[in-house]
């Protein structure tokens, strides 16, 4: 009812603050190829700062890679992705850093077999934060214990169960204090009996306000810790939806047929 530009619109007078609503993570026309292969195909998504979303979907349909490219561990052919206002880096310090402030927790537990579990935590601190060796460890063992694994932190990785190896994975990343954690399926190579020790860790994390996107097939913790449910096929984002509304109301034929299959 007014011809006067809404706030939000207004040039800022604060260089950096444009837009505090900005997302955190923001993809926008993200293609990607392997050869022939198209594995992302116009991909845009959001995540603002907090939001916990979980991606779903059939195996192969470009999930991880996904993930991957959200912390330069795969290039884009084209589109944008950008992590608190910012175009990823391409390299040398700037791509370490970024690697820091985007956690990311894979399948297979890709702790250092070589070092020690308190090693494992206090490496990347010492070498890229430039942490002395005492406080990293201090730091190391408060994180050890908040994943309740500080009384294996003089073990190799190989001495601890595969859920215990898994927590002191995301103890790592959180060393780093990073903006966003990523989540590609840290559960699937679990005994069952280890999964719930993980997800865990994952829902006090959500709780804490952690940003998190996570890739699981554990519909459980989607329900519980989920904001926002992005469903995945053939390279393309189908669905988007609250995790309400998508596992009672799928969309399209592929949502429902990979729902009917899970659930
Ligand atoms: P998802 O995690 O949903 O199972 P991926 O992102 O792992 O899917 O894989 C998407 C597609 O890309 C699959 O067909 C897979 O075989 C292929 N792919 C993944 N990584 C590579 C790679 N490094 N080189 C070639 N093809 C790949
Ligand atoms: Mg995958």
């Amino acid at each position: 009812s007014t011809t006067s530009p809404s706030k939000a619109k207004l040039t800022p007078l604060v260089p950096g603050k444009e837009d505090p609503n900005r997302p955190l993570v923001e993809l926008t026309h993200v293609e990607k190829h392997f050869g022939a292969l198209h594995v992302l195909k116009d991909i845009n998504l959001t995540v603002a700062k907090g939001e916990v979303l979980v991606v779903v979907g059939p195996s192969g349909s470009g999930k991880s890679t996904m993930c991957r490219t959200i912390n330069r561990l795969e290039t884009i052919d084209s589109g944008d992705i950008r992590i608190d206002g910012k175009p990823l880096p391409q390299e040398g310090k700037e791509l370490a850093n970024l690697r820091a402030e985007v956690g990311m927790v894979f399948q297979s537990f890709n702790l250092f077999a070589n070092k020690t579990i308190l090693e494992n935590v206090t490496l990347a601190l010492i070498k890229v934060r430039h942490m002395d060796k005492k406080e990293a460890e201090q730091l190391a063992m408060d994180l050890l214990a908040r994943v309740g694994v500080d009384s294996q932190a003089s073990k190799m990785p190989s001495q601890l169960s595969g859920g215990q190896q898994q927590r002191v994975a995301i103890a790592r990343a959180l060393a780093m204090r990073p903006k966003v954690m990523l989540f590609d399926e840290p559960t699937s190579a679990l005994d069952p009996e280890m999964v719930n020790e993980v997800l865990d860790v994952m829902v006090e994390l959500a709780h804490e306000g952690m940003t998190m996107i996570c890739v699981t097939h554990e519909m459980g913790f989607a329900r519980k810790a989920a904001d926002r449910i992005v469903f995945m096929a053939d390279g393309q984002i189908l669905e988007e939806n609250t995790p309400d509304e998508f596992f009672e109301h799928p969309q399209t034929d592929r949502a429902k047929d990979f729902l009917s299959k899970i659930l």
